[in-house]
């Protein structure tokens, strides 16, 4: 028999109630508690599970086998890791004790990723306790999500090519209130800094201005070399890769939230009225280019300087089927091709992480949305994350096609203070991976 949502929301309390922070202000034992607590359930649920050490908080590593022993293997993960609280006085309600208000149970980890993992195990124990599990189920869980560790994807690609014909994440959500989704690819990211250097001194502009190079001039000219066109593309030679959406795409982009909504709510001004008719290929499938900051002596103080030296935060989003370091090295040729005699330039790269993208056509995605809407009678977007998941793009690399879906709702307020889940949400999601898994068995 399967449990009662109110005896599911209990049990997902107890997990809530661990404080497994990883972002600094939690404690190794807390961590290793909710690791526990995720391998006890496993095993409650007829499986079998260990707690593999790493360098950070162990992985949670589990087996469930399907209900005739045989059948497509699935990957499933989540975090038991948490954010911190801080600020804790925003609270309504202490973060780690679990209070139901407004048909919402408020906790810190009750949407991520906590309360969305747990509906996915609930609805995998919910199918092996009746006999009805027709996947063979391999879990893992790690303790370092929220602060980018790197053990879990390490473990992925230790995983033998083939291992898995499936992998499935609840650590997203639906798009809007009654409006599921599944996110079939995640963008890459590549941070760094471009200096420019004019000279060895700042000069006196009454005495050079109009005859000396301006560093901040040349920087602010190769910034918009980098800036997009009207038609948001980059230039061409940072376009290579980037397959155009499908037509399955295209169609779900119509049927999201107003681009003009999303951005007020998000209190900030469109880039240009084409940006906002074409907003969801720009977000989420094409790759992009911002200057995150821009450092030339202080703005604050009143001189009359030719500045020889200027520095700028810069940042892409990658779509999949791009290079990373084929694209950084694209943009460096561009600019030292752009630059004027005179100007030197230096690149620092920050971070880089490669973005993911599945055809939205595979068997996988298209069962696991025909699944969701069938079992909910709510729409399923298949959409893309604008954001750089590096677990999301191990999967991929390793050639497990991957459904990124869950149950969370995009004001649940994660990694803030009076995080919830509503508790409707949480039995859809249950709803969502008993439908996905079974679907899977047809694989
Ligand atoms: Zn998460």
């Amino acid at each position: 028999m399967s449990r009662t949502t109110d005896e599911l929301i209990e049990e997902l309390s107890d997990f809530l109630r661990i404080p497994s922070i990883s972002s600094g202000d939690g404690t190794a034992e807390d961590l290793a508690a909710a690791a526990t607590w995720v391998h006890d359930r496993i095993v409650a649920a007829g499986g079998t599970a260990e707690l593999v050490p790493t360098e950070v908080n162990p992985l949670v590593v589990g087996e469930l086998p399907s209900s005739t022993g045989t059948g497509p293997r699935v990957l499933l993960y989540g975090h038991y890791d948490v954010q911190t609280v801080a600020p804790l006085a925003d609270w309504t309600t202490p973060p780690f004790e679990p209070t139901i208000r407004d048909g919402a149970l408020y906790a810190r980890g009750a949407s991520d990723d906590k309360g969305n993992f747990h509906a996915l195990l609930a609805g995998a124990a919910g199918l092996a306790a009746e006999g009805a599990l027709p996947v063979q189920l391999t879990i893992v869980l790690d303790g370092e999500e929220e602060v980018g560790g790197h053990s879990v994807i390490d473990w992925i690609e230790q995983q033998p090519a083939g291992a898995y014909d499936a992998a499935l994440v609840f650590d997203a959500g639906f798009v809007a209130p009654g409006h599921a989704a599944i996110e079939a690819g995640v963008r890459g990211v590549i941070t760094g800094t471009l200096t420019v250097r004019t000279g060895e001194r700042d000069a006196h502009s009454g005495l050079y201005g109009g005859g000396a190079l301006n560093a901040a001039h040349v920087l602010s000219r190769l910034i918009s070399e980098l800036e997009p066109g009207p038609d948001g593309r980059l230039h061409e030679s940072l376009m290579v890769g980037v397959a155009p959406a499908s037509p399955v795409e295209e169609a779900v982009w119509a049927t999201l939230p107003d681009p003009a909504d999303e951005l007020a709510i998000a209190g900030i001004a469109p880039r240009s009225p084409e940006a906002l008719t074409d907003y969801y290929r720009r977000t989420t499938a094409m790759p992009t280019f911002d200057v995150n900051a821009i450092t030339c002596r202080d703005a604050g103080a009143n001189r009359t300087i030719v500045p020889c030296e200027a520095t700028a935060a810069i940042s892409f989003r990658l779509v999949g089927g791009q290079n990373a370091p084929a694209f950084w090295q694209a943009v460096q040729e561009l600019l030292r091709s752009r630059a004027p005699a005179g100007a030197d330039l230096e690149f620092s790269v920050r971070g880089m992480a490669e973005g993911a993208a599945f055809d939205p056509e595979l068997p996988v995605i298209r069962l696991a949305r025909e699944a969701i809407e069938s079992a909910t009678g709510l729409p399923c977007a298949v959409t893309r994350s604008g954001g750089a998941i590096p677990l999301v793009t191990a999967l991929a690399q390793q050639g497990v096609p991957t459904v990124l879906s869950g149950c969370a709702l995009p004001n649940d307020r994660i990694h803030a203070p009076d995080e919830h889940l509503r508790i409707d949400q949480y039995a859809l999601g249950v709803q969502m991976a008993r439908a996905i898994l079974t679907a899977f068995g047809r694989l």
